[in-house]
């Protein structure tokens, strides 16, 4: 699968992010990127912007550098 990235674009907020749009979630230090699951979020960051559920995230290698990426899997 291969992800691809809208480019210039943010939801501003998570709640506001249609369901179509697949989220990823890098990290800026070390280039780790996963998916990330909008429903393993707590409730009350569901009205959050963006970046203060960037700011909450923590990569397995420690940093706080977590950046949103919101576009599209796809096969090919
Ligand atoms: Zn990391």
């Amino acid at each position: 699968m291969k992800f691809r990235q809208i480019p210039n674009w943010t939801p501003g907020y998570l709640n506001v992010c249609p369901r179509h749009v697949d989220i990823r979630v890098r990290c800026e230090a070390c280039g780790r990127e996963k998916d990330f699951d909008r429903d393993a979020i707590p409730g009350r960051f569901h009205h959050s912007l963006i970046t203060e559920i960037e700011e909450r995230l923590k990569c397995e290698c420690g940093e706080k550098k977590a950046k949103l990426l919101f576009g599209s899997l796809s096969a090919n």
